[in-house]
């Protein structure tokens, strides 16, 4: 049984790039400790098709298919969450996307494409939500980073620059909602296997070159982010703001 600190009873959740992957795996955990859910990606099948695999499991789950990177897309989808499904409580902006190449034949486009995704994503329905959350002097909101918040990686730079933003963002989102009684807090995975990574983890060389580099020893798995989220999603994390929570298996801790 959910102890009442961490209980998520009663509580709406948005979760952005929730379609698959980390955000499914995080919305599928929150679902799991009493929230209701709302799932978001640009795909209305890939949302449709895990908001229904919830429902069978007999969590309340929603769907909103938005874009992150389309400012007037977002307003309007929160506005109607808002009034057509109830007060957003927990907001985890998930949503992002990578592109490999060398730095110097980076493409403009993919370049931009991060930024939109990565940071501005963030910005847009941070801010959309937060508007709501500060009328009422409560809210959780949780954004994704990684370990390139902290540490670069040859051929994503860019990534590892929109991550970086993202962990000061956080810190920003903080310095101006903490005071109408806001949390806002980001998780920074580790490597976890999901689509955006899949050549990764099928690199042999790459691959023991991670498991040699991180102190657990290993790839992390997606449910092992859960427990990080439900804690900066509950009551459990009322004084902790404007922090970055490591779920690495070590890797920053370490060179
Ligand atoms: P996936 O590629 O598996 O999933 C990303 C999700 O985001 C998809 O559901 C996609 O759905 C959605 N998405 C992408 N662009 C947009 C957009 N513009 N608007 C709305 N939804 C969008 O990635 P992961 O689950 O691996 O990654 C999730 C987050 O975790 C990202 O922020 C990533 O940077 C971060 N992360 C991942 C790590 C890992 O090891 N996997 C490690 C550290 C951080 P659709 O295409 O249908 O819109």
């Amino acid at each position: 049984m959910t102890a009442p600190l961490f209980s998520l009873e009663g509580r709406l959740a948005l979760v952005t790039g929730s379609g698959q992957g980390i955000g499914l795996g995080l919305a599928e955990g929150l679902a799991e400790h009493g929230a209701a859910v709302v799932l978001n990606g640009r795909s209305a099948e890939s949302t449709g098709n895990a908001a229904g695999a919830l429902r069978r499991r007999g969590r309340t789950a929603h769907v909103a298919v938005f874009d992150v990177t389309d400012f007037d897309a977002v307003d309007e989808a929160v506005e109607r969450i808002e009034r057509d499904i109830g007060p957003i409580d927990i907001l985890i902006n998930n949503a992002g996307i990578q592109h490999r190449a060398p730095l110097d034949e980076f493409p403009e486009a993919e370049w931009r494409r991060l930024i939109d995704t990565n940071v501005s994503g963030v910005f847009h329905v941070g801010k959309a939500v937060a508007r709501h959350m500060i009328a009422r002097r409560r809210g959780k909101i949780i954004n994704i980073g990684s370990v390139q918040s902290e540490l670069a990686r040859p051929r994503i730079a860019p990534y590892a620059a929109t991550k970086g933003a993202v962990r000061n963002l956080t810190r920003g989102m903080c310095a101006d909602w903490a005071r109408h009684g806001l949390q806002v807090n980001a998780i920074a995975p580790g490597y976890v296997r999901t689509a955006l990574n899949e050549a990764l983890f099928e690199d042999p060389e790459f691959s023991t070159w991670l498991t040699q580099r991180t102190p657990a020893g290993r790839w992390g798995n997606v449910d092992e982010l859960v427990g990080a989220a439900v804690f900066l999603a509950s009551d459990a994390s009322s004084f902790v703001n404007g922090h970055t929570l490591y779920v690495d298996g070590g890797v920053t801790a370490t060179v």
